[in-house]
C-alpha cells in the first residue's frame, strides 16, 4: 500500500494540472467541526458539544439558542447517534424544516431522518402505531377547531345544554373550557371556577357535555388537537412497555422555545428523557413567554434545574441578530416586567438608527405611513421578505391590507384564515377523510349538510343509518341510507353517493391527488358555484391542492400534515413554499424565533396592545408585555413604532381619541426617536371640464 501523503499522490497523477476544481467536501467527516468552530462562540460551543445529561440553554432573544439546538442535533449526528434516535421538538412547523433544511446542509440526507416537529406532530406519528391500545384505530381522523364545535355541539345537546330556555354556555366557550382545563392541567370543576365562574351552575351539564362528547370522537375515530397530545401523554403514563419503548427510541430529546411549553408537553419529554437515556437539552427565554392563555408556564424553565437535579445550565449573553441601538430598546422594555430570570445581551453588531415612534392621525393614515416606509425600505435596497409587519391582533392588520393591496405590494399573511381553514379546501377534506376513516362523524356531517333538504336531523340520521355497519362508505348506497333522505333530495344524494364511488375508484388510500381530481370532476364544483362567493378562486385553490396532494404517497400522512396546518402552532403557506420576495404580516405569536431587517409594530395604544382583556387578569399585562418584547426582538437593523391619534373614522360614530400604549410611554426617551407625519399633497390636478381639453 502506498503511504504518501495526499498531495503527493493527487499531483503525481498525469504531470501538473492545468486548471483547480474546488470540491465541496460534505461535512462529517471532521469537516463539521470546523464549521462547528467557525460559526459558534465558545459559550455556544460548549453548549452544542456537552456530553450526555440534561442541558438548559437560557438565554435572550438573537443569542444563538436555535442555533445552538440544531448544530447539537448535527454534531451528535456526526459522532453517530442514529438520526432517527433524536427527538426535536420546536414551536412551530416553519421553525422545524427551517433547523432540518440546516441541519441537511451540515449532515446531508441523514437530517431528514431525526424526529423533527411540534408537540402536536410528534404525538400524531406516535399515536399512528400505537392508537388501538388506546380504543382507536391506526387511521384517526383529526379534527380542527370547526369540527371540534360541531361534534361538540352534539355532546352538549345529549347534556341538555341547548334548549334550555336560558342563557347556556355556547359551544365555542365549552371548547375553550375543556382546552383550557386540559392544558393547565385542572379538572373542568376548577377551570370553571377558577376562570369561568360566572357559569358555575352549569357545571354539572358541562360534566356530562365532556364526557358524551370524549365518547363521540372515540366513536368517530377522530382526535382534536388536545387528544393528540393527550393520548401521547397517556400512552406515556399508562402503558410502561409503550413508555419503555419511546423512552428507548429517543436517545437525545431536544426542546426549543421550553417557555411555551404546558405541564403536559414538559412531563412527556422529562419522563421520557428519565426513564431512557438521560439526554434532554432544553433551550429558552422566560422573558418570551408568550403563550400562558394555552397553559404555558415559564416555570418550566426557570424551574429546569430544580426538578432535574445535576442538569447543567449554559447561558449565551452575545446578541447577533440586533443592532445595539434595538437591544438597549428592548432591555428598557422588559426592565417593567418584575419576574424573570435576569439576563444582560450585548450586541455584536455595529451601531444603527434607534427604533422610530410615528403617532399618526389615524389607523388610514398609519397604514399610509407603514406602506410608504416599506416601499422606501425597498429603494434602498431592504427587499420585501426582510420587512415584516408584527401585530398583536389580526384585526389590525385589516387597514394595512387594504393598503397593500391599492399599492400592490405582494404580502403573505401569517394569521386569520389560512389556507386549510377555508370552507372549501375543508369540503375537499372532509371528502378524504371519509375514505380514511369512514366513521368520522364530523366529515360525514359536513359533506350531508351540503345537500339541499338535508338539515342536521336528517343528517345524523343519515350517520345513524350507517355508522355501525363494517363498511359505512357501501352502506351508504344502501336503501337504509336513502330511506332516511327526503324524496325531494333523493336525486341529488344518489349523485352524491355517485361521486363517492368515483372516489374510491382513483384509490384514494394511495393516490390522495387522483381523488381530488375526482372530486373536481363530479358534483362538488356546482355546490362552490351556488354556495360560495368567488367560485372560480376557490376552484383554482382546489386545483392547487391537487398540485400539494400529488407530492404526497398517501392519503393518511397528507391529511395528518393538512390538519395540523390550522393548529395555531404550525400555520403553513399552500405548499410550504414561501414565495420569494414578500413583505410578511404576521401576529406576533406567530413570529416567534423569527428575525428582519426592518420591523413594523403597528396600533400601539391602550386596548389594543396590551389587549383590553389583559387588565382584569392576573398577570396579564406583564403577559402582554413580553408579547410587545417578543415583537421588537425580531428586528435586526431597524424598528418603527406606530399609532393613531384617533380611533374609528367615518360615518358610523364620533373619532374616540387613542391613548398611546404603556409600553411606549413607560419607556426613557433616550432609547427612542420620535417623528411626525406631515401630509404633502401633490400638485393639484388642473380643472378641466369633462371633454375639454385641460389649460396649457
Ligand atoms: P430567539 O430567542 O428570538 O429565538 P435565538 O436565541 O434562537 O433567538 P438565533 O435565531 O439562533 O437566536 O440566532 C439569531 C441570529 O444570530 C441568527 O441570524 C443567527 O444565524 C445569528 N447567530 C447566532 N450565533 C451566531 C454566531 N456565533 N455568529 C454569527 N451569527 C450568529
Ligand atoms: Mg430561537
Amino acid at each position: 500500500m502506498d503511504h504518501r501523503d495526499d498531495k503527493s499522490l493527487r499531483s503525481d497523477q498525469g504531470g501538473k494540472p492545468s486548471r483547480t476544481i474546488k470540491l465541496h467536501k460534505q461535512p462529517g467527516s471532521g469537516g463539521l467541526r470546523e464549521t462547528l468552530k467557525k460559526e459558534l462562540n465558545r459559550a455556544q460551543w460548549e453548549a452544542v458539544t456537552v456530553l450526555d445529561g440534561f442541558n438548559l440553554i437560557l438565554a435572550g432573544p438573537g443569542s444563538g439558542k436555535t442555533r445552538v439546538i440544531t448544530y447539537r442535533v448535527a454534531w451528535l449526528i456526526d459522532r453517530g447517534v442514529p438520526p432517527e434516535s433524536i427527538l426535536l421538538v420546536t414551536f412551530t412547523r416553519r421553525a422545524a424544516r427551517e433547523m432540518v433544511s440546516r441541519l441537511e446542509s451540515l449532515v446531508g440526507p441523514r437530517a431528514g431522518q431525526v424526529w423533527a416537529g411540534t408537540f402536536h406532530h410528534i404525538g400524531n406519528r406516535i399515536l399512528r402505531r400505537s392508537a388501538d391500545l388506546l380504543g382507536y384505530s391506526p387511521s384517526f381522523s383529526i379534527m380542527d377547531s370547526e369540527d371540534q364545535v360541531d361534534l361538540l355541539k352534539l355532546a352538549m345537546d345529549d347534556a341538555g345544554l341547548t334548549g334550555t330556555g336560558k342563557m347556556a354556555p355556547k359551544p365555542a366557550l365549552v371548547t375553550k373550557i375543556l382546552s383550557t382545563a386540559f392544558n393547565t392541567g385542572v379538572s373542568i370543576e376548577q377551570a370553571v371556577q377558577g376562570r369561568f365562574p360566572g357559569i358555575v351552575e352549569w357545571l354539572p351539564q358541562l360534566q356530562t357535555a365532556a364526557c358524551t362528547y370524549a365518547a363521540r370522537k372515540k366513536a368517530a375515530n377522530c382526535m382534536d388537537y388536545d387528544d393528540l397530545l393527550g393520548l401521547w401523554s397517556r400512552l406515556v403514563r399508562e402503558f410502561p412497555e409503550q413508555q419503555e419503548r419511546l423512552a428507548r427510541q429517543f436517545r437525545h430529546i431536544l426542546v426549543d422555545e421550553l417557555q411555551d411549553t404546558n405541564k403536559i408537553q414538559i412531563e412527556l419529554v422529562e419522563t421520557l428523557a428519565k426513564s431512557g437515556h438521560g439526554n434532554l437539552t432544553a433551550v429558552g427565554d422566560d422573558a418570551q413567554s408568550i403563550y400562558q392563555f394555552r397553559g404555558a408556564n415559564y416555570d418550566n424553565i426557570l424551574k429546569f434545574p430544580e426538578r432535574n437535579p445535576g442538569s447543567k445550565m449554559f447561558l449565551l449573553d452575545v446578541n447577533y441578530r440586533s443592532t445595539p441601538e434595538i437591544v438597549s430598546f428592548t432591555n428598557a422594555v422588559l426592565a417593567h416586567n418584575s419576574t424573570g430570570f435576569e439576563k444582560v445581551l450585548v450586541s455584536a453588531r455595529s451601531s444603527g438608527p434607534r427604533p422610530l415612534v410615528v403617532p399618526t392621525e389615524d389607523g388610514h393614515e398609519e397604514a399610509e405611513l407603514i406602506c410608504q416606509l416599506i416601499l422606501e425600505g425597498c429603494e434602498q435596497g431592504i427587499g420585501l421578505k426582510s420587512q415584516a409587519v408584527l401585530y398583536r391582533n389580526h384585526h389590525d392588520s385589516i387597514l394595512i391590507q387594504d393598503e397593500l393591496v391599492r399599492r400592490k405590494i405582494p404580502y403573505q399573511m401569517r394569521s386569520g384564515l389560512k389556507f386549510f381553514e377555508q370552507s372549501h379546501v375543508k369540503d375537499v377534506l372532509a371528502f378524504l377523510r371519509i375514505q380514511a376513516n369512514p366513521r368520522d362523524e364530523s366529515a360525514w356531517r359536513r359533506l350531508l349538510l351540503m345537500l339541499p333538504g338535508i338539515g342536521p336531523a336528517k343528517a345524523a340520521a343519515v350517520f345513524d343509518a350507517i355508522k355501525d355497519a363494517p363498511d359505512p362508505l357501501a352502506t351508504v348506497g344502501t336503501a337504509q341510507a336513502l330511506l332516511q333522505v327526503p324524496t325531494k333530495s333523493r336525486g341529488l344524494f344518489g349523485a352524491f353517493v355517485g361521486d363517492l364511488r368515483k372516489i374510491q375508484a382513483a384509490d384514494p388510500l394511495r393516490n390522495p391527488a387522483a381523488a381530488i381530481q375526482a372530486i373536481l370532476q363530479g358534483g362538488y364544483p356546482a355546490v362552490v358555484r351556488a354556495q360560495y362567493e368567488h367560485p372560480e378562486n376557490r376552484i383554482a385553490d382546489l386545483e392547487q391542492l391537487v398540485l400539494l396532494a400529488g407530492r404526497s404517497e398517501a392519503l393518511e400522512p397528507f391529511l395528518a400534515d393538512q390538519m395540523l396546518a390550522g393548529d395555531l402552532k404550525g400555520v403553513d403557506t399552500l405548499a410550504g413554499d414561501e414565495p420569494t420576495e414578500t413583505l410578511v404580516l404576521s401576529t406576533i405569536h406567530q413570529a416567534k424565533g423569527l428575525e428582519w431587517s426592518r420591523v413594523y409594530v403597528p396600533r400601539l395604544v391602550e386596548d389594543s396592545f396590551p389587549h383590553a382583556r389583559s387588565m382584569n387578569e392576573p398577570g396579564g399585562v406583564d403577559e402582554e408585555r413580553r408579547i410587545f418584547y417578543v415583537a421588537v426582538t425580531r428586528a435586526m437593523n431597524e424598528l418603527f413604532l406606530t399609532y393613531p391619534l384617533l380611533l374609528g373614522r367615518g360615518p358610523r360614530g364620533p373619532n374616540m381619541i387613542a391613548t398611546p400604549s404603556r409600553f411606549l410611554q413607560e419607556i426613557p426617551p433616550e432609547f427612542l426617536e420620535s417623528a411626525q407625519v406631515e401630509p404633502e399633497y401633490g400638485d393639484p390636478e388642473p380643472w378641466a371640464p369633462a371633454g375639454l381639453p385641460a389649460p396649457e
